[in-house]
């Protein structure tokens, strides 16, 4: 019988600093420490493998992501990659990508990367317009993203993603339509759009509470994700996922595991894994992190075995988030589990949840409150 597809997700939780709207768990880049890192992470990637977490079975995608790998040296990278070669099996077809802020990386640094096997580039591109990065502390400029893109392509990748945010502070409707047009001329074959979020204890919560920063306007938000949606879908982009828009061939293999309830090994501190029902997952301390490695025991700070409704019920919440949605049974069988019955009804009375026979998927409408929606089916 073949097994499930199952992905690698790596976190280099470096960055050269902290934009002002980032919760993610990093540090920020030095040397020294970026290389034990990279020590650790590959002795955590060997001692996975010897303790059969990944079972042997070849791994359908790797994600590099975090944080900014590409802080890291490109040799760096390339011998996290041979490690990974050398302790777990990975299909002939495997997709592999790296996160890269653009200001970060090289035309040289992307032909060793492609050389090096990585299949599929992704910029964190945030907007196309100078001030909106400005004013959400996010380093760089717009030119180098452009850079960025036309190296990537003369380096020889095929597959490239740019990720975008909309609703940041003094951003109008038209400045965002302003970035969606400017990045179609890049041709990017993915793009994820992602409303901007408040995180707690982040600079701009604070600048929020403040009154130095006004706070996302939901109402706008919800005109500039339609206008996304309709501005992608005329040049051909297909909207697979609530804030991801892939062109026909090109939706992101790894990211569709997370929504489909597929089963992944997060490696780095503070990654996440769903393996054989169990959600466990690393500290995110990076001094504890090296230690235990170099006690060489797996830095696993976390662990919760699901019931099979609670795997049912992760399924539904994120198989809802998808344009191909769920079977409309499962649906159904979760409601009944943990007595939704009267909540899916009216959700699907308001037409927030759409069936046509046999499937169930957020509708339009839906989509715009797919956190809250979530939250009342969970
Ligand atoms: S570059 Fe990305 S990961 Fe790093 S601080 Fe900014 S948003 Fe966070």
């Amino acid at each position: 019988m073949m097994s499930p597809p199952l992905g690698l997700y790596l976190h280099i939780p470096f960055c050269r600093q902290r934009c002002d709207f980032c919760a993610f768990y990093l540090e920020i880049h030095r040397e020294g420490r970026a290389q034990a890192f990279v020590q650790s992470l590959i002795q955590e990637i060997g001692l996975s493998a010897q303790q059969h977490i990944a079972a042997g079975r070849p791994i359908q995608s790797v994600y590099i992501g975090g944080g900014t790998p590409t802080v890291l040296a490109t040799t760096q990278l390339i011998a996290i990659l041979s490690g990974i070669r050398t302790h777990l099996a990975l299909a002939s077809d495997c997709e592999i990508t790296v996160e890269a802020h653009p200001s970060t990386i090289s035309e040289q640094d992307l032909v060793q990367l492609l050389q090096a096997g990585i299949t599929r580039m992704s910029f964190g591109a945030e907007s196309m317009e100078d001030g909106d990065l400005a004013r959400i502390g996010r380093p760089g400029a717009v030119c180098e993203t452009v850079t960025a893109m036309t190296q990537a392509r003369a380096a020889g990748f095929t597959n490239i993603s740019l990720d975008l945010m909309y609703g940041l502070p003094g951003q109008s409707l038209e400045g965002w339509q302003r970035t969606l047009a400017y990045c179609l001329t890049l041709e990017p074959t993915h793009l994820s759009c992602y409303a901007l979020t408040v995180e707690e204890d982040t600079r701009l919560a604070s600048n929020i509470q403040r009154r130095r920063s006004p706070a996302p306007d939901e109402g706008l938000q919800i005109e500039m994700d339609e206008a996304a949606q309709r501005m992608l879908g005329d040049a051909g982009y297909e909207r697979y996922e609530v804030s991801n828009y892939a062109k026909p061939g090109y939706a992101c293999r790894h990211n569709l595991l997370y929504w489909t309830n597929g089963e992944y090994l997060g490696l780095g501190p503070s990654a996440q894994s769903y393996l054989d029902g169990t959600r466990f997952g690393n500290v995110a301390d990076l001094a504890t992190y090296d230690t235990s490695l170099a006690e060489n025991r797996l830095p696993i700070a976390d662990r919760i075995r699901l019931s099979e409704e609670e795997q049912l019920r992760d399924a539904v919440i994120f198989g809802l988030r998808l344009i191909q949605g769920i079977p409309t049974h499962r649906l159904h069988q979760h409601a009944a589990n943990y007595g939704h019955a009267a909540i899916t009804a009216r959700l699907l009375a308001q037409q927030l949840i759409e069936e046509d026979g046999e499937r169930s998927r957020l509708s339009a409408r839906g989509r715009l409150q797919a956190d809250t929606i979530a939250g009342q089916l969970y």
